[in-house]
C-alpha cells in the first residue's frame, strides 16, 4: 500500500493532535506535531529573555538564536505519542502551559521562524507514510499531500476541552482566559502577513463539535483509506 501524506490544519485545540496521533499509531505512520515546533521555540525564548513584557520580542536577538534551537521528536510508548525534545531535553510539559500558548503565536508570525520550522518539516516528512498537524500543512509545507482536512469546532468547546485538559495535568487555569487565548491565536494566526491559517482549496472540513473521538477517527480512516486507493 502507498504510504502517503496527511495534512491536519485548523483552528486551535480542536483536537487535531490526537486525531492525527490515533491515525498515525493505526496506520503505523510517523506524526509530527508542528505546533510543538513552534511552541518550542518560543520556550526557548521565554527562557533565554527574548520575550518582555506585554510580549515584546527580541526579534534580532531570536534570529541569532536560531541555529542554537535544537527540536527533535522521541515516541513515548506509554502515551502512544511523541515527545518533543528542546535541545536534548525533554519539554513536553513545560511547552503546554497557557504561559506558553500566549506567547506562540506571535513567534509564529515571524518569517525566519517559520522558514526554519518549515524546512525541517519537510525533512521530516520527504518519504511519506506521515500525518502533520498545523495551520499551514496543506497549504504551504506540503501543499501536494493527498489528503488534506481543515478541522474546527466551535470557540467555547475548544476552549473548554483545553481547559479540560490543562486541569487534569494539575494547572491552576482559569476557563474564561483559556477562551481568550483560542480567540486570540486564532486572530493572529489567520491574519498574520506569511502563512496565514487558512482552509487549502483541495481541504475536507470536519466540524467535530459534536462528534465523539472514535466517531471522529472512523471518519477518517474511511477518508484515508479512500485517498490511498486514489492515489495508488
Ligand atoms: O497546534 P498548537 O496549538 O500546539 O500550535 C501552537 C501555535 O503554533 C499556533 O497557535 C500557531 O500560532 C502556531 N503554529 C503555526 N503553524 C503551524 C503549527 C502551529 O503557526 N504549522
Amino acid at each position: 500500500m502507498k504510504r502517503i501524506t496527511i495534512a491536519i490544519d485548523g483552528h486551535s485545540s480542536c483536537g487535531k493532535s490526537t486525531m492525527a496521533k490515533n491515525l498515525a499509531r493505526e496506520l503505523g505512520y510517523i506524526y509530527i506535531d508542528t505546533g510543538a515546533m513552534y511552541r518550542s521555540v518560543t520556550l526557548y525564548a521565554m527562557q533565554n529573555g527574548l520575550i518582555g513584557a506585554g510580549h515584546a520580542i527580541d526579534t534580532e536577538g531570536l534570529r541569532q538564536a536560531m541555529p542554537k534551537i535544537d527540536i527533535t521528536f522521541k515516541f513515548n510508548p506509554e502515551t502512544g505519542r511523541p515527545d518533543t525534545y528542546l535541545n536534548g531535553k525533554c519539554v513536553e510539559k513545560e511547552i503546554r502551559t497557557l504561559e506558553v500558548s500566549n506567547n506562540v503565536s506571535p513567534i509564529a508570525t515571524l518569517g525566519f521562524v517559520r522558514e526554519a520550522m518549515v524546512r525541517k518539516q519537510r525533512l521530516m516528512g520527504r518519504e511519506g507514510g506521515v500525518i502533520l498537524d498545523g495551520r499551514d500543512i496543506g497549504t504551504v509545507v506540503f501543499p501536494d499531500a493527498e489528503l488534506k482536512i481543515f478541522v474546527t469546532a466551535s470557540d467555547e468547546i475548544r476552549a473548554r476541552r483545553r481547559y479540560d485538559e490543562l486541569i487534569a495535568k494539575g494547572e491552576d487555569v482559569r476557563y474564561e482566559d483559556i477562551l481568550k487565548n483560542v480567540r486570540e491565536r486564532d486572530y493572529i494566526d489567520t491574519h498574520r502577513d506569511i502563512s496565514p491559517l487558512t482552509q487549502a482549496a483541495d481541504a475536507i472540513v470536519l466540524d467535530n463539535s459534536n462528534l465523539t473521538i472514535p466517531e471522529q477517527q472512523e471518519w477518517l480512516l474511511k477518508l484515508t483509506k479512500e485517498a490511498v486507493s486514489a492515489s495508488e
